[in-house]
């Protein structure tokens, strides 16, 4: 007996759900490559992207990839064989960004940091400070850990970086990020930000974004790791077919000027407040059933709990039967716990296109899940959700 059928929700962490006007965008036949909408596409994604990134005067690339070739274009692109980068620990995925690095040459230290706090800003000015010969080539960090469900403050890395009076280069991975909350790449100095299509844009995945400003492309005239397919002088030559280092991914392009077109309507601003309520509710649900003990918080500190994902730890409990039961009774497919939290914690992506009643309906089938299994957990954490969203949405 289930109550499954009917729409499957996803709330993992990515790839996220899609809007039926982006999946629509895509079903449109193959256009000419050189000339006519597939141009103006491009020109306009670029812009927009632009506008999302908040950095003006930076130039953007869209690649044919997923967040992990999004990752080597960054890489290559402004280093050399041998230069020092140092990583920031908070979790799986800046800590991925420099193991890509270590097998392209790069000599990698990772600022060792831990999966339940954000990157400490006094560590990184500590360890600038002590580089006295400037070694230290790049700063790799994540906006958002998708595995420890962490959000660090990039603003302040960045005073951390100026109070050590460093000239490295900073560079963010906004992946789980980027649309859900503000990234302001200008204002903080960010050199080089990257993104994907799959988590906060809403598009599926394939595309792979990068950002640089003027430092960053500076950098990029003497780095020793470029390759025709990654280069950002190549993919800024006249010809349109440079831009993609080849035939353009005409399809997903088309979703993404879609994707695009919704979040700036949305307006930026009323993106990152309905991922902030939806997150927020969702802490609710979390902190009540938490009462009992066998559930709790990854992030030990609430204001560095981010707003795209959740990352339940279990206390002593496996996940698998509490996976299941969300999966195969109720059609609710959740986030996996990844590394240290294999097999030890759930994940509720509210992350992209979604909205109270998909919010709530996965917190709800989580409660039902608790329920069947006979999980220690304080009762109406939906109800706390619903509440907190009462409160806060105005008639
Ligand atoms: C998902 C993710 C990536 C990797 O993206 P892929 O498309 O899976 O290669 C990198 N960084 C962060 C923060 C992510 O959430």
């Amino acid at each position: 007996m289930t109550v499954a059928n009917g729409r499957k929700l996803l709330a993992i962490p990515g790839p996220t759900n899609l809007p039926d006007e982006v999946l629509q965008a895509m079903h449109h036949h193959s256009v000419d490559i050189y000339s006519g909408d597939m141009l103006a596409v491009t020109e306009t994604c670029l812009a927009d992207l632009k506008r999302v990134f908040a950095a003006p005067n930076a130039h953007t690339y869209i690649y044919a990839a997923n967040g992990h070739g999004g990752w080597e274009a960054a890489l290559t692109n402004v280093l050399s064989k041998g230069d020092h980068v140092l990583v920031l620990e908070s979790g799986r995925f800046a800590v991925g960004w420099g193991e890509m690095g270590r097998m392209l040459g790069v000599e990698v230290e990772v600022l060792k940091g831990s999966w339940q706090r954000a990157v400490d800003p006094a560590a990184v000015e500590a360890r600038l400070v002590a580089d006295k010969g400037h070694k230290i080539k790049a700063i790799l960090v994540v906006q958002i850990d998708t595995a420890s469900g962490v959000v660090n403050d990039i603003p302040a890395i960045r005073r951390a970086i100026d109070a050590a009076g460093h000239p490295a280069l900073f560079m963010v991975d906004t992946v789980a990020s980027l649309g859900c909350m503000p990234f302001e790449m200008e204002a903080w100095r960010v050199d080089v930000a990257m993104a994907g299509s799959q988590k906060g844009l809403m598009t599926p995945p394939g595309l792979a974004f990068v950002a640089a400003n003027a430092k960053a492309r500076d950098a990029h005239k003497s780095a020793g790791l470029r390759t025709l397919y990654w280069d950002w002088t190549f993919r800024e030559g006249e010809i349109h077919y440079q831009k993609y280092c080849g035939t353009p991914p005409e399809q997903l392009l088309f979703a993404l000027r879609k994707a695009l077109d919704m979040l700036l309507e949305e307006g930026l601003p009323g993106a990152f407040r309905r991922h902030a309520l939806l997150a927020e509710a969702t802490r609710r649900a979390v902190a009540v059933w938490a009462e009992k003990g066998a559930l709790g918080f990854s992030i030990l500190e609430p204001a560095a709990r981010s707003n795209s994902i959740t990352c339940v730890l279990l206390n002593g409990l496996e996940l698998e039967p509490l996976y299941a039961y969300c999966r195969d009774k109720c059609g609710l497919t959740l986030g996996v716990g990844l590394g240290d939290y294999h097999n030890r914690a759930f994940r509720i992506a509210h992350m992209g296109h979604v909205n109270a009643p998909m919010l709530l309906g996965a917190l709800g089938c989580i409660e039902i899940a608790l329920h069947a299994l006979h999980i220690p957990h304080g009762h109406g954490g939906v109800q706390a959700a619903v509440n907190y969203l009462g409160e806060q949405v105005k008639a």
